[in-house]
């Protein structure tokens, strides 16, 4: 892991529970997938039926456990939460669907960890609330069939493309979760802050915002830990402006356009071994000491989206932003 400052998830994102909007209204951003599910949700209620199976797609940090909660809770319903990774086997799966009352959401995260075997379960339940179980081994077994509650399964990935198309198929409400802008986590972090009971100003927050690499909970934690050298600094107990937010920044590596060390790390090495590309995602990966899911996961898709790197049908390239960034100039007739 790339340390505190990524987009996925530690143990202290405990912390995180206090800034979780808790309704549609609440959720700042994501406009177009929110006015999406408050439709379908109203539409569901009013008919008395389970809401359409949901899949929540994109980067890490960007909101889909949150929105999952606030589905649940919208809709009056229970709200019970996995992942596709602890889901070992076929039992422990239909133990959790037996289990659920009518109109439930079952949150699957990380649902394209889910070991194939498993997914097969999975297929029966959402179509027609049905398990298909076997009972005993050789001769003697037999299959019995379980009625389930209708649920609504409500699942995160970071890439669809990572699911297999039959999976893909079975949610009747597709959601791609997008990057927030600067605005919106400006937003964002002035209502953390008076969550945290920080008093910062609106410079401070609009800081924060830009540096926070689109995502709400890496604008989460950069508030907290400004604040905690914000309140050990000269001005404890004061309004943090900009310039401390700045200098707070700063000390934890992350640069004005809200990039780290890792992101440097990987820029760095494609302009400086590669001369700025093309080169494939698996010797980056290995060169960097780091997952090629990380790398496509986590931190490409910011570097991707705001110009700093292309990717392109022979591998990475670094992009003008790129180049830019890092003060150095293309090698000639590299300039993309
Ligand atoms: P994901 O499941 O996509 O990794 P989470 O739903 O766990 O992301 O969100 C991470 C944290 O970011 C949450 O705990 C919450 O504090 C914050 N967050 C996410 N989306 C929003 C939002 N739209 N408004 C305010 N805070 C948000």
């Amino acid at each position: 892991s790339r340390g505190p400052l990524d987009g996925a998830r530690t143990p202290e994102d405990a912390a995180e529970a206090t800034l979780r909007p808790q309704t549609l209204d609440d959720f700042t951003g994501q406009r177009a997938s929110c006015e999406n599910l408050s439709v379908f949700i109203q539409a569901a209620k009013a008919r008395g039926e389970s809401l359409d199976h949901v899949l929540l797609h994109g980067p890490p940090g960007l909101g889909k456990t949150t929105l999952a909660q606030i589905v649940a809770r919208e809709l009056g319903v229970g709200f019970r939460a996995t992942s596709g990774p602890v889901i070992q086997r076929a039992g422990d799966l239909a133990a959790i669907l037996t289990n659920l009352q009518p109109r439930d959401v079952l949150f699957i995260d990380e649902i394209h960890r889910l070991q194939p075997a498993i997914e097969e379960v999975l297929y029966p339940a959402m179509e027609d609330f049905q398990l298909d179980l076997i009972i005993g081994e050789g001769p003697a077994a037999r299959s019995v069939r379980i009625d389930l509650a209708p649920f609504t399964l409500v699942a995160a990935t970071t890439r669809a493309g990572l699911l297999a198309t039959p999976l893909r198929d079975r949610f009747g409400i597709p959601l791609r979760l997008v990057f927030y802008t600067p605005d919106e986590l400006r937003a964002i972090v002035s209502r953390g802050a008076i969550k945290l009971g920080t008093k910062l100003s609106d410079e401070g927050a609009e800081e924060i915002a830009r540096r926070s690499r689109g995502t709400p909970r890496i604008a989460g934690r950069l508030l907290r830990r400004v604040r905690d050298f914000a309140s050990v600094g000269a001005a404890g107990g004061g309004t943090i402006s900009r310039e401390m937010a700045d200098a707070a920044l700063n000390r934890l590596e992350v640069d004005s356009r809200g990039l780290d060390a890792m992101d440097r790390r990987y820029l760095l090495r494609i302009a400086e071994y590669h001369h700025g590309g093309p080169v494939g995602v698996e010797t980056l990966a290995a060169a960097l000491a780091e997952a090629r899911d990380t790398l496509e996961d986590v931190i490409e898709p910011y570097l991707i989206q705001e110009g700093f790197v292309l990717r392109t049908s022979r591998g990475r390239v670094l992009g003008e932003r790129g180049w830019q960034h890092l003060g150095l100039v293309p090698p000639k007739g590299q300039e993309s």
